[in-house]
Formats: structure tokens, sequence, C-alpha cells
């Protein structure tokens, strides 16, 4: 037989051979690092006999597929362990995920992250056992017997809803035997690093109607130096988890009794989300933006007319009815803007017409997806629609790149990449069809990209449902890339709501519309900001900007006094009246994260100034409180990032 390999070399063998065999027949250093093969593209055992004509990719580690099969056999590693420790425990499935495994399982008692340590150390005997795994299959009824005499309910109703014709394979490691299709690797003593990481509730096939099951993640490597690795990059991410920090900087707080997915800002959060508010607001007050505000709730007639009904509608929450009418919770605001654009005649003297919103809007995200702020079931965008000729396209969509980038440089950021995102033609279902409106619209903004000279990549599928969109993509400190910015030429919305205006030959004509959002959502683009700076905001944007802590109660008149000269220049200042000691109220304004703290005693007292320490670079030395007041309103007013000392020197 002929076996065809990645590199197109092929090799021939006389008779059947494992792919194990056929690995080691290519170096023994592919077979010692082989996970799994790939036989024309299907994923198989290492055991697996290969019996005729093919192409094979031996699958290692660094292959998803073999990976997959690597992190696959910990979760059988981990099952073994859990049956040994609790008997009477019931699985369900445990497959691969994109950086470990999990699996589901009933246990009698519930359990919680503290057992890890006990079933982790039962895996290590299992690994250190170095048990082959051993396949075979059985015949329907017998498979069902089978697990039914071994107690594994979940597993007989796995059978079950098998095709008539699948194949039931099992899968024997020592005295453990799991229902599985694999693949697997040949034996447990492979895998050398392994950490359950974390515990969750599981409705059994996703049901909330079924019963809740318990999901262990964990994660494994062939090295322990490349787990180490990993666990540090989440340690990290969980240092910068915005719902982490939010909670220690008192920002926001979600609460189940006021609904999944909807977060409350706390006065320190609010104060930074209005921050934001008032910053965009007056970057598009000054580019000509009219600023309006609309209800959350509209009718479903009007999300009919704006084609989101037919095309987001599995975004929205569902409808609500009050006197024979139908109103849904807003997914986003188009609609509304455009109807305020045609509640005038307009002229093509009036264009461009820039209407903005901090518009509260509300869609469906599955409980599973929530994410603090970041991703919330009610957020709040910073919208615009751009009500334009065919002419003024060009000035206007350079105009919302300007801003775009304008912005990035205030807060500091560097790390994005433009996308022009375009329609996939073959999918009707998502898109507005309209072949000769789509090649127009995204031809056009294809050419303004071009003439702006902004560097981008095209990508298919990313458009919206009615017109084709620059997006502007971030990379965060942790987690994958995502949209941060938008703009978005829409020729559809407009004639759906059939806008018009009087051009200068007196004819009707239907304007074209830019649909922007700069920050995004402000919710999520604060999130962004959090997990950025860690909590250590710059001065503009930091809830308290000064504490002022005096040494003792003896000072507390003068402190008041220094209070109340940085309040009345507009400083977001606060006091530590608190009788600690002067070293414990440093050590929590640090916690804080506040930029500045006045330390006052007696010689600041006597000498009428100030002594500054400060989160960039710590004691800053005796200044006179005029001086400092103007130095901070410079910061704040000129938007500056200055350097954070390292955290070494944070800890003295
Ligand atoms: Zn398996
Ligand atoms: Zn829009």
């Amino acid at each position: 037989m002929k076996i065809t390999l990645k590199d197109g070399s092929s090799k021939d063998y006389a008779g059947a051979m494992s792919v194990l065999d056929i690995a080691k027949d290519i170096s023994e250093g592919l077979a010692r690092n082989a996970c799994a093969g790939e036989i024309d593209g299907e994923r198989v055992d290492l055991r697996t006999m290969v019996d005729k004509d093919c192409t094979l990719n031996i699958l290692t580690f660094a292959d998803q597929g073999g990976a997959d099969a690597f992190r696959h056999t910990t979760s059988h590693i981990m099952a073994q362990a859990i049956k040994r420790l609790y008997p009477t425990a019931k699985l369900s499935i445990g497959p691969s995920i994109e950086d470990g495994f999990y699996y589901d399982i009933e246990f009698d008692e519930s359990i919680n992250e503290e057992a890890f340590e006990a079933i982790e150390a039962e895996m290590k005997k299992i690994v250190k056992e170095d048990l082959p795994l051993e396949y075979f299959t059985k015949p329907r009824a017998e498979a069902i017997a089978y697990m039914e005499e071994q107690k594994e309910p979940y597993k007989v109703e796995l059978i079950r809803d098998l095709p008539e014709d699948a194949v039931i394979s099992f899968y024997k490691q020592g005295e453990f035997t799991d229902l599985c299709a694999g693949p697997h690797l040949m034996s447990t003593g492979k895998v050398k690093a392994f950490k359950l990481t974390k515990l969750a509730g599981a409705y059994w096939r996703g049901n909330v109607e079924n019963k809740m099951l318990t999901r262990i993640y964990g994660t494994s490597f062939p090295k322990a130096s490349e787990l180490e690795e990993y666990l540090a990059k989440l340690e990290e991410a969980k240092n910068r988890d915005h719902r982490k920090i939010g909670k220690e900087l008192s920002l926001f707080m979600t609460d189940d009794l006021i609904g999944k997915g909807l977060p409350m800002f706390l006065p320190k959060g609010y104060t930074m989300w209005m921050e934001l508010e008032n910053y965009i607001k007056e970057k598009e007050r000054n580019l000509g933006y009219q600023h309006v505000m609309t209800p959350c709730v509209g009718t479903v007639a009007l999300y009919q007319t704006s084609g989101h009904w037919d095309h987001y509608k599995e975004n929205m929450f569902p409808a609500m009815e009050v006197e024979g009418e139908n109103f849904v919770l807003r997914p986003m605001n188009c609609p509304h803007h455009m109807m305020i654009y045609a509640n005038k005649r307009h002229s093509y003297r009036d264009l461009p017409i820039r209407i903005g919103e901090i518009a509260h809007d509300f869609r469906f995200e599955p409980s599973g997806s929530l994410k603090g702020i970041e991703r919330g079931r009610h957020f709040c965008q910073n919208d615009a629609h751009l009500f334009v000729t065919p002419e003024q396209i060009k000035d206007e969509v350079s105009r919302v790149v300007d801003l775009i980038f304008d912005v990035y440089k205030d807060f500091g950021i560097t790390d994005y990449r433009c996308v022009l995102s375009l329609r996939d033609p073959a999918d009707t279902k998502k898109y507005h069809p309209d072949d000769e409106m789509w090649n127009t619209a995204e031809n056009a903004l294809r050419q303004v990209l071009n003439e702006i000279g902004i560097e981008f990549t095209e990508e298919i599928g990313e458009a919206a449902f009615y017109g084709p969109k620059l997006d502007v993509n971030v990379k965060p400190a942790v987690g994958t890339e995502y949209t941060l910015s938008t703009c978005q030429l829409d020729f559809c919305l407009p004639a759906k709501f059939n806008l018009k205006y009087i051009d200068s030959d007196g004819s009707e004509q239907t304007p074209v519309v830019l649909h922007r959002a700069i920050l995004g959502s402000l919710d999520r683009f604060m999130a962004y900001i959090i997990e950025e700076t860690k909590g250590k905001f710059p001065v503009w944007l930091s809830p308290v900007q000064v504490k002022v802590l005096p040494i003792s109660d003896k000072y507390q008149e003068y402190s008041k006094s220094v209070l109340q000269k940085l309040k009345a220049a507009g400083i977001r200042a606060e006091m530590d009246l608190r009788t600690e000691k002067i070293g414990y109220k440093i050590r929590e304004a640090r916690l804080e994260k506040v930029p500045y703290m006045l330390v006052l005693g007696q010689k600041e007292e006597e000498n009428g100034n100030i002594a500054v320490r400060s989160r960039f670079l710590g004691d800053e030395g005796s200044r006179d409180l005029d001086g400092f007041i103007k130095q901070v309103l410079d910061e704040i007013a000129g938007k500056v990032i200055r350097e954070e000392v390292n955290e070494e020197t944070d800890r003295k």
C-alpha cells in the first residue's frame, strides 16, 4: 500500500501497519512525540491499523489534533481518578477544549475546588502506572447492558442516541473503561504535566430542564515548563480581570436578583463612566455632531422596517405585548436615528447631519457568555449616524477615521489593526439580499480607505447585515482580539425608512448613512481600560484623583483646608480621617490606585505646604499647594499618561 505524507512524499509498505509503526519508520523522534494520526483528514488513534492507500498525517502536541488527543486522554485519567475516589460518581461527557479539557460529572455529594488536590494526586498515580489504553467495540444491546451494569445512566443515554449503524467503541485503561470514539494517546504515562483549573455547574446537554452536573476543567502539557508558562499566563489574566479589579475598586456590581448580565455602576465606576461620556461627547460636538436621547423600547414594527427583526432577532429579547401592540427592548438605536432624520425635510445644504447618542441598548446573550461589564445584556453604545450625500462619503469616513486615531492617542492605544469587513455572498440569511447595493457599498468603502491611505485587510462574512464596515480591532493585554471601533457604510436602511433630501437640482435623493462607534460600548471600553491599566487609571479618569492623609487628628483642620482648595479647583479629592497609622493609610490609598496622596503633618502645617506621594514616582517631596493644583489640572486637561513606578518599588 502507498502512504502519502503531509510533505507530499510517499512510502510503500507490503502489509498493514499501525500509525505508530509508520511514525517509527519515519523517525524515532516523531514516534516519541506523536499523539494521534489523521488518515484522509479523519483523526485516528496511533494504534489504528492502516491497510490501504491513503494520505497520513502524524499529529504531535504542536498540532491542534494532537493536543486534542493529549488533553482528551487527560480527561479519561481524571475520570478514572474520580471513579477511584468517588465510586458512585456518574460520568457524562469529557471532551478536549481550546486549551484544555473538561468532564461533566454527577456527584452524590457536592464537591468544590478543595477536592482537586486529592484528584490530582490520584491522577499522578495513574500516569505513573503508565496504563495502556485498549480499544474495543460492542454491539448496541451489549454496550447498553454493560453501561447499565456500570451504573452510568448518561452513557446509556448517549449510546441510545447513536445512529443505528454507529460503531460503539470503548477504551479501557486498567480497571477503568469509558465509552468513547477517541482518539487517545497509547498510554497514560505520556501525560507528564497537568492541572485542574476550575469547577462550574453545567446542565446535562446544556438544557436547563435537565440535571445540573459538575464540570471540572483542567489542562495538560507534555512538559512541566509548558504547563508553568500557561498557568502564569492564566494568573496574569486573573489579575487583570476587570471583574476582580472592578470589585476591589468598587466600580460596579452585579446581582442575580437584579438579573444576570445587568451590571450596576457604583459611584466611583459611574464617575469614570461619565468622564468617558463627557470626553467623547465633547470630541463629537467639536466635529459638528448633535446629540439626542431616544427610548430603550420600540415597536416590533420599527425593527421589521429596519430589517433587524429578520436578520438580528436571535440577539434580541422576545417581544412583549401591551394593548395589542408588540414592543421590544432595543438591541440598537439605528432605527430611532433614522426616524429623527425623517422628522424634518432636508435640503442637500443641511448634509452631513451627524446624530449622536450614548444609547442604552439591550441584547440577549446566553448566560454562559456574560462577562462583567465587558459583555452584558445591557450596555451603552457610543453611537452615531451620519447622513451624507454620496459625494460626502469620503470626507466623512476620513473624519471618522481621524477621530478614531485621535482617541486612541489619548488612551495610548497602539496595538490595533484595520479590517474591511465584507459580506459573505453565500450567506443570504444574514445579509440583506441586494447584490448591486452591496457591490456599490463595498467598492465605495474600499476606495475611500485606499484614498485615505490606511492599511487594512479584508475579511469575508464580517459585514453588518445592511452594509460593509471598517472595523478597528484591538489586541488586549489578555484574551483575544476584538473590534473596538467601527464605521459602517449603509445604502440599505435609509431606503427602508424612505429617507430623502432635496438635491441642488430640486430632485429627491436618498442619503447614505454611516453608522459609527468610536469607544464601542462605554461599558466594554471601560472593561478594556481596566484590564490594560490594571486599575491604574490616568489622573483624568481616576475616580479619586487626590487623597488627603493627615498624619494625626491634630492636623485635621489644616487637612480640611487643603481638601477644600482641591475641591474648589475641581479636583476629585477625598480625605482619610481615620485614626490609623499614616503608613496604613498610604498603603490603603495605594491599593485604591489613587494617583496622588498628600501627607500632612506638623512640618507641612507650619510651612503651609504639602508632602506629595504619587503612584508614579513614590515620594515626590514637599510642594506648595497652588503649584501642585496647577500640575494636576494640567495633567487632567492634557489627559497625561504618566509612567508608573514598577511593582517592586510599589511594595516598599
Ligand atoms: Zn475518550
Ligand atoms: Zn446604527
